[in-house]
């Protein structure tokens, strides 16, 4: 079997890493992964046909040539394949994980940092066990600057994650109502979390935190972190930043060394205020200027489905049926309740991954959406169907019968929130309104 060291050698000379073999380019080295429905040492030979330099496979009768590298686990290999990359690099590396807001607070702060340095961010949402490792070996010799977004629906994921990234920085975005099933409740969320808090202590990293979190002040007192680097809306903080409007776009004043300055956005979502503050603070620490920071938050442009305002041929839409739980969800219908429109709507769609909570969390959205006062509220999926009789909406087992209403009865001149977990596949609605 191959050793980490010898492996790297190989990396080093074929520097791309495929898992998919949809996405070969020839010379990358491929690892065949297994899922729960497929085995990828079966394409071995695929892959190598397709121009793969090498293929890690974990299944002998599969290794037809000496480009077949045989290892006892492929994860395993893949996981500490980017560990030693990583130890590698004599570069700040900065985890970021949280319940909501990960990538887009990753691309603020991929958006300021690139104003300065050579930075490397992971793409899209590439943040599990397999997603964290591609990111990592996807970071060149040339970078100064790594931005590594860590997710997790499970207790020690974040540590395993921390194990191969090792961050210098960490950032913990929130804490809230997300993955309850896999990590066994709210308090199970904040300890899972806090696992990079408890990596950043023993390697003594810096972590950024905003004050105004009593749950992540409690969970870095916890963890008895030390080298800390506060924001917030309260005096006394590195980056102290205020909400100057959010309707629709975000616009913040901040302050730090009493230097003030505003920023214009192309955010929506009072939500972001907290994403675009961690942005600043960790753009300031790297020394960098208020322009720099400012230019950078102000060119950055959604684009991935999260709280983008996007006008349609009939109406405004705020797009942000990227991912949906009851944290995200409050946020956002507590964020179109304030911006103003003549008429409002929201189509909400199932939250997943909720386990013995889903029905209490469902109806609680449903009555807050319901309480928002607006003029039409449509609910999609299985949870919000079982609440039919409880609430007077409009309610759908699938989009595709809501999208047969809408054509009947089309939305026209509305501010429409459109929200729902990534399963529920909202994004088909948007061609109806
Ligand atoms: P995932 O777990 O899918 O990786 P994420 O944590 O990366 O999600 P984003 O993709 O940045 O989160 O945002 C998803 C949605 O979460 C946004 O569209 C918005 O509705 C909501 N959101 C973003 N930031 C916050 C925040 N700070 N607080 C609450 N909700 C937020
Ligand atoms: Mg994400």
């Amino acid at each position: 079997m191959i050793t980490t060291a010898q492996f790297y050698h190989h990396f080093l000379e074929n520097p791309t890493v495929s898992t998919d073999t949809r996405n070969i380019t020839p010379g990358c080295i491929f690892f065949a992964l297994k899922g729960d429905h497929f085995n990828a040492n079966e394409f071995a030979a695929q892959a190598l046909e397709k121009g793969a330099s090498f293929v890690v496979i974990d299944e002998e009768i599969y290794a037809i040539n000496e480009k077949c590298l045989l290892v006892e686990d492929v994860l395993t290999a893949l996981q500490n394949l980017a560990r030693y990359h990583r130890e590698q690099l004599n570069i700040p590396v900065i985890g970021l994980t949280g319940s909501n807001g990960k990538t887009t607070s990753k691309e603020l702060v991929n958006a300021v940092l690139t104003e300065r340095f050579k930075t490397f961010a992971t793409f899209g949402n590439l943040n599990n066990h397999i997603g964290v490792p591609l990111s990592i070996l996807s970071i060149t010799h040339d970078v100064e600057i790594a931005v590594i977004e860590m997710g997790a629906n499970h207790q020690k994921e974040i540590e395993l994650l921390c194990s191969i990234a090792q961050p210098t920085h960490g950032i913990i975005t929130n804490v809230g109502m997300a993955h309850l099933d896999g990590f066994g409740g709210f308090e199970g969320v904040k300890k899972g979390k806090a696992e990079l808090y408890a990596y950043l202590k023993e390697n003594n990293g810096y972590t950024f935190i905003n004050r105004d979190n009593a749950h992540l002040m409690e969970m870095s007192a916890t963890s008895g972190l030390n080298k800390l680097i506060y924001y917030g809306t309260e005096n006394g903080n590195t980056i102290k930043g205020n909400l100057k409007s959010s309707d629709p776009f975000i616009e913040v004043e901040w302050t730090n060394h009493d230097v003030s300055s505003v920023v214009k956005t192309n955010l929506t979502g009072s939500y972001n205020f907290e994403n675009i503050l961690a942005a600043i603070c960790i753009g300031d620490f790297f020394d960098m200027n208020p322009e720099e920071i400012n230019i950078g938050l102000a060119n950055y442009q959604p684009k991935n489905n999260r709280s983008q305002l996007t006008k349609t041929d009939h109406n405004t839409v705020i797009c942000d049926f990227y991912n949906a739980n009851p944290s995200s969800m409050t946020a956002a219908l507590n964020n179109i309740a304030v911006l103003s429109a003549d008429k409002k709507s929201a189509i909400l769609g199932d939250m997943f991954e909720l386990g013995p909570e889903s029905n209490l969390q469902h109806e609680k959205i449903a009555k807050q959406a319901f309480d928002s006062g607006l003029n039409q509220l449509i609910l999609i999926g299985k949870y919000f169907y079982a609440l039919k009789d409880q609430f007077d909406a409009l309610f759908f087992e699938t989009p595709a019968e809501a999208a047969a209403y809408i054509q009947q009865n089309p939305i026209e001149n509305h501010l429409v929130l459109l929200k729902g977990s990534r399963g529920m596949k909202l994004e088909s609605l948007l061609q109806y309104l």
